[in-house]
């Protein structure tokens, strides 16, 4: 049902029909809804926004969905090397206890375990299912969906479509949902949750392409906005990347958890500029592909962990043979978890061996030395990789080797949720995919976002629906609504104050400071530093002014966008200096060791009364005991 209500946000409430023509910003100020009831509201058509709203349409509520680019372009598309599920098609050893292990090893234990374990149990009906429903992957020679070799998978678990596994996802799941009856609204962002007393009863939001005013009613709220690499610098990550919805939660009240689980991904490319921290997959090394230095050396195999000491090859030939499906050799040490591989190289270029634009090399190239048609076999393996590299950097992967370095990739951490339910710590409000936090604990292994998406994108799904049926629809004062508005169109009368900032300028300068200060290696003065910094990015986010008006305004959606990417860069560094120790994608170098004491718990942050942002040591669940068995048994 839409409902259209006009209200100056300045305080009277007038119809604009009554006032003939409007001078530019009052017209500009004017703030009029548009009003919409659904039971349950999806914000982000990523893998889990789209998998959650067919579950809860399939429950038989009405749902509706938030892009806020169009349908089918959610950064899920970007996905490149697969999805983990332990079908055991290739190797007929894995089975859901390997991939629970192996995701709990990954994680450094501080996972939340059930969710590995209904993660491991349930990823291979969802990829089935999602088979199904139209996917086409790439096949075994006996008709089975193909799997390959990922860092930290035990056995070849990554089920694929070349190095485009994404797109295939985002597209069957789109094909599927369309024929469901759910309400799609393309080119909205939604700018802070509703709540009634403690619930969150719907979102209020804006349609990009004439600033409209939305506000949108559920029952439910499903929180899919993925994750926030673009408060980085250099990242992988899509623009719509940051870190908004985790930013609503924490704001509506939701507790936060391990923030300072930040993923650089080893490989992005490093040259040219103009492409710098877009990511190489780790099918590359899948495949075969190896690590250099300049003098040419593998300098992979000199620093092996000794959690992975057993699995992993110590001489070149047996780590060829592991990629090419020999079950008897361990996989070469360039297929360590990222966290480890992304230190091996930083240290490389840190002590002076690396490539000339401040990578190493990345060489697949290298492998027509085993096979006879190997120019073939990379271009049909990792097409998108060939194009990459030759339209972007005349570099032609089939002869020659990548120059690579990290790039900031993914979150860990984000807002807590139920392991069976995906509900936040605040009633009405669930949240789904990488906004969500607890299954990868420290470190997160390839593959496991998109079997992570599907998992839990459907379990969100099914207990909105749920939790929608068994509640009354909320309501919400006009007061909440005012102040919403009133702070959405303040850049606007911002424009010609003294302390006006741009936008871009902001966002650029805190991009810059969490790159050195919060980056790979953190450090507790600089940890300070960035914090202090960052309450300067707030104060400066609250002067970020646009021009123009409300239609199709990039500066405007910055200057909005601001508020939540400060408040991420916070969580992260607050989280980043609590953790004295260095485990999985967090590395102190004032704290190089794991500690005993941070071992056992998480790391929580959430707002207080007074609007502060609280960290919090909190003692992990004590896993259960025939999961820690399964650990035990595996070693
Ligand atoms: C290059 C690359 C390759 C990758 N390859 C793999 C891989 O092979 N395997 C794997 O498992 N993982 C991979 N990942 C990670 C994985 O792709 C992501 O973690 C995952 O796709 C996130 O999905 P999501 O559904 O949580 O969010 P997303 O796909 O990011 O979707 C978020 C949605 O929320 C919307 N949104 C955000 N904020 C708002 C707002 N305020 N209002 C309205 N809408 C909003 C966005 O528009 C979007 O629709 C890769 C990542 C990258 C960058």
């Amino acid at each position: 049902m839409v409902q259209f209500v006009w209200r100056d946000v300045r305080g009277l409430v007038r119809a604009p029909m009554f006032y003939g023509y409007l001078d530019r910003l009052e017209d500009i100020l004017m703030a009029s809804y548009e009003t919409y009831h659904h039971d349950v509201l999806v914000i982000g058509s990523g893998g889990a926004g789209l998998r959650a709203a067919i579950e809860a349409s399939v429950a038989g509520v009405s749902v509706a969905v938030i892009c806020r680019s169009l349908l089918g372009k959610a950064h899920t598309v970007m996905a490149e090397g697969g999805v983990a599920a332990a079908l055991a098609n290739v190797d007929d050893r894995d089975s859901w206890k390997v991939h629970f292990t192996d995701t709990m090893r990954g994680g450094q234990y501080l996972n939340n375990w059930r969710m590995a374990e209904l993660h491991a149990k349930e990823a291979p009906d969802r990829v089935r299912e999602l088979e199904a429903w139209g996917a086409v992957f790439d096949r075994t020679d006996d008709g089975k969906i193909l799997q390959r070799n990922f860092g930290g998978h035990k056995y070849p678990r990554l089920a694929h479509v070349g190095d485009r596994t994404g797109l295939e996802l985002i597209r069957t799941l789109q094909d599927y949902a369309i024929h469901q009856k759910i309400d799609v609204y393309q080119e909205h962002t939604i700018v802070s949750l509703l709540k009634e007393g403690e619930k969150v009863v719907g979102a209020f939001g804006y349609d990009r392409e004439k600033g409209l005013f939305k506000v949108f009613h559920a029952k439910a709220v499903i929180m899919a906005t993925g994750g926030m690499g673009k408060i980085y610098k250099i990242s992988s990550n899509s623009g719509d990347c940051t870190g908004g919805g985790i930013s609503l939660a924490y704001h509506a009240g939701a507790e936060l958890i391990d923030m300072e689980f930040v993923q650089f991904h080893p490989t992005g490319m490093v040259w040219p500029p103009s492409v710098r921290g877009l990511l190489i997959t780790e099918g590359v090394r899948g495949e075969g592909g190896v690590l250099r230095n300049k003098q040419g050396r593998r300098f992979m195999f000199d620093d092996i962990p000794e959690l992975y000491k057993g699995q992993t090859s110590t001489d070149e030939e047996e780590g060829w043979r592991y990629t090419q499906g020999d079950k008897n050799a361990k996989r070469p040490p360039e297929l360590l978890t990222r966290d480890h591989v992304a230190r091996c190289i930083t240290r490389e270029i840190k002590e002076g061996r690396g490539s000339p634009h401040g990578g190493v090399y990345l060489d697949i190239a290298w492998i027509k030395e085993k096979i006879s048609n190997a120019s073939e076999h990379i271009k049909r393996k990792l097409p998108s990789m060939y194009h990459q590299f030759k339209e972007l950097a005349g570099v032609d992967i089939t002869k020659e080797p990548m120059e690579v370095g990290p790039t900031t990739h993914y979150i860990m951490g984000g807002v807590r949720v139920d392991a069976d339910t995906q509900m936040t710590t605040v009633p009405g409000l669930f949240a789904a995919g990488e906004c969500a936090a607890g299954l990868h604990g420290a470190n997160r292994l390839g593959g496991n976002s998109l079997s992570d998406l599907l998992v839990f994108g459907k379990r969100a799904g099914e207990h909105a629906a749920v939790y929608a049926k068994g509640t009354k629809a909320g309501s919400v004062d006009d007061k909440q609504l005012e102040e919403i508005a009133t702070w959405v169109l303040s850049p606007f009368e911002r424009e010609s104050t003294p302390t006006a900032e741009n936008p871009f300028q902001v966002q650029s300068d805190l991009q810059e400071e969490m790159q050195k200060l919060v980056g790979i290696v953190r450090v507790e003065s600089e940890l300070n530093e960035a914090i202090e910094k960052i309450k300067a990015f707030r104060e400066r986010a609250g002067h970020a002014a646009c021009g123009g008006n409300r239609g199709f305004n990039p500066g405007w959606h910055t200057a909005i966008e601001l508020k939540h990417m400060v408040t991420v860069a916070e969580a992260i560094a607050l989280a980043a200096r609590e953790r004295k120790e260095s485990r999985g994608g967090h590395f102190r170098e004032d704290y190089p060791g794991k500690s005993e004491v941070f071992a056992k718990i998480n790391v929580s942050i959430q707002k207080d009364a007074a609007g502060n942002m609280v960290v919090k040591q909190v003692p992990k669940l004590k896993i259960r005991e025939d999961l820690q068995q399964i650990i035990d048994e595996m070693k």
